[in-house]
């Protein structure tokens, strides 16, 4: 299976290397980390980023107060169809969208690909539906998004075990090398995707974690303003630390043959993109090797 990783959308939070770890203007680059991965059954998005619509019409897609707070730069060329067509497909060949969680930086593109069956895990999709209650809960889950699908498929944790976590794997008419992981902590059903290729395993964490030394096992880091931004958006911190010292191990047991990544570091997608367009491995190298520069602004 092929990958391509794709940033639908960037937040430029004020605050720069207080956020992103590398940048040296005034603010940051917070990608919005999606998978596009061709498969035998169509293709299949991970998360959407941004879409057409949050482009086109901000208000009220997404709430003012995250537009400011993130200084979310909306780019039409940064969205999930834009790039898929780029590659010379269209909306409609993108069959599957599975979602880490439905937050607005990740479900924006949904209703863009109006032909895709949409997979969440089902505490995910009650959260967004019935707990919105509360100054983030009501403005990081816009039902303006995805009110309009009709093709979902929910999921409860079948507690399949992959690697030393519970799985879903199987995802209603996709491949079994595509699977979920519940990563709870974030959101109530946040999960991670991992994907099985020729050269190992990826999983895309989500936003279980955020800046990439998160997961270094000997000397773990987060910059202050991602530190700040991850505790504002718990929805149980308890779960997200446990979950992140979870992870911490799986790379420290499996480094070389799981390649990990969150949504919004900008240095671990870059790694990723490089190490896809030579279809190599492992990721990991080079992303400790990239998170070693810009670490002394912080
Ligand atoms: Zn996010």
């Amino acid at each position: 299976m092929r990958i391509h990783y794709l940033s639908c959308g960037t937040d430029c939070p004020f605050g720069g290397p207080l956020f992103d770890g590398f940048s040296t203007g005034l603010f940051g680059v917070i990608p919005c980390a999606a998978q596009l991965v061709e498969t035998n059954e169509g293709l299949v998005l991970v998360d959407t980023g941004y879409g057409i619509q949050d482009v086109r019409d901000l208000h009220p897609r997404l709430s003012r107060f995250f537009r400011t707070l993130l200084n979310i730069r909306f780019r039409m060329e940064e969205t999930a169809l834009h790039q898929v067509e780029a590659l010379g497909y269209s909306a409609r060949d993108v069959r599957h969208i599975v979602l880490t969680h439905l937050n607005f930086d990740h479900a924006g593109g949904i209703e863009d690909f109006p032909h895709a069956r949409v997979h969440v895990m089902e505490a995910e999709r009650e959260a967004a539906e019935k707990k919105r209650r509360g100054f983030i809960a009501a403005r990081r889950y816009r039902p303006g998004q995805w009110d309009d699908v009709r093709d979902w498929r929910t999921y409860a944790s079948s507690g399949e075990p992959w690697f030393g976590f519970d799985s879903v794997r199987s995802l209603d008419g996709l491949p079994p090398e595509i699977l979920m992981a519940p990563l709870p902590g974030h959101t109530s059903g946040h999960a991670g995707v991992a994907i099985r290729t020729s050269a190992g395993w990826v999983l895309n964490a989500g936003d279980s974690y955020f800046y990439r030394r998160a997961l270094d096992p000997d000397r773990r880091r987060c910059t202050p303003g991602l530190r700040l931004y991850q505790t504002m958006m718990d929805t149980d911190r308890k779960l997200r630390f446990q979950n992140q010292v979870r992870l911490r191990d799986l790379k420290r047991r499996k480094g070389t043959d799981i390649s990990i990544f969150c949504s919004h570091d900008q240095k671990e997608l870059e790694a990723m993109q490089a190490e896809a367009a030579t279809a190599g491995k492992p990721h990991l190298r080079r992303v400790e090797a990239a998170s070693g520069s810009g670490e002394a602004a912080l």
